[in-house]
């Protein structure tokens, strides 16, 4: 699927939403919590290097929008200690969740599977599968409370189709799209909490020069153009619409 066509995200879409969203230090997680925080949410910026955080934080309040919260989280040590932390810091202080992104992935190494380092293939799996169910099951009881609230689980187009030397990336992501594909069938009749999954596509970030170094980044979208299909999946205009994989 994708964004239906002409649409514009209305300024106060996000309006009285508190959405936490990983990775929201850099690339598409940095444009898509300003974006948001633009549209009225709450945010909740969790990353795992804080002046990235604490910059994006910065941008947010100078232009005037609902403060931020932060939580400082290296994901590849998410452990019960700091999954309590979070389950806290969102109960305490804003007491539902409406929107969690899953946006924080690791690329990893680009060699055959014959020559992965076990340890980055053990990191990869923590940060981009590991901790995503972590944190989807600590915090639905604070989706829930949300009503209508929304998931987003980014993935990849080698989360469909894993191809040759893409590595623990690839399987990750296929792995990914297997847990949400299974959550959703699992909140599809007890729940109002809605689960999709968004493949980004080629992106102007440092993950992306990473991936492909002899790229010309010129040639590539940028984050905000991502941006509007997260907001959309975020907000009420997509009531309704649960279980799907959308293409930006
Ligand atoms: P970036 O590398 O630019 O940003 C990733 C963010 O995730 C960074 O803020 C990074 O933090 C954070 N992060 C990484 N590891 C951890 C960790 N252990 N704990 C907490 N935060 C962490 O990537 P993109 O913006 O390009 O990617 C965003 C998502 O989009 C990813 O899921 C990616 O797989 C997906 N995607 C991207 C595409 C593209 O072309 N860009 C294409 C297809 C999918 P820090 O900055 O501190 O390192």
């Amino acid at each position: 699927m994708s964004l239906p066509p002409d649409y514009s995200a209305p300024a106060d879409l996000l309006t009285g939403r508190n959405i936490l969203i990983t990775g929201a230090g850099d690339g598409i997680g940095r444009a898509l919590a300003i974006a948001c925080a633009e549209h009225g949410a709450t945010t909740l910026l969790l990353g795992r290097t804080t002046a990235k955080l604490e910059s994006v934080y910065d941008e947010i309040v100078d232009a005037g929008h609902p403060e931020p919260g932060l939580l400082p989280i290296d994901l590849a040590q998410l452990d019960a200690a700091r999954i309590n932390e979070v389950i806290d810091a969102v109960d305490t202080h804003y007491g539902a969740l409406h929107g969690l992104v899953h946006n924080a992935a690791l690329l990893g190494d680009r060699v055959p599977l014959s020559h992965y380092d076990t340890d980055t293939w053990h990191r990869l799996m923590q940060v981009n599968v590991n901790a995503v169910f972590l944190l989807t099951q600590a915090l639905l009881p604070a989706l829930e409370r949300g009503n209508d609230a929304s998931l987003i689980f980014t993935s990849s187009g080698v989360g469909q189709k894993p191809r040759a030397f893409w590595g623990a990336y690839a399987v990750s992501k296929y792995a990914l799209e297997g847990f949400a594909t299974l959550l959703a069938d699992e909140l599809e009749n007890t729940s109002w909490t809605r689960s999709n999954i968004v493949n980004p596509g080629a992106t102007r970030t440092s993950m992306r020069a990473r991936a492909y170094p002899n790229e010309d980044p010129a040639t590539l979208k940028t984050t905000s153009a991502v941006v509007p299909l997260f907001l959309y999946l975020l907000g009420p205009d997509s009531q309704g619409i649960h279980g799907q994989r959308f293409d930006a």
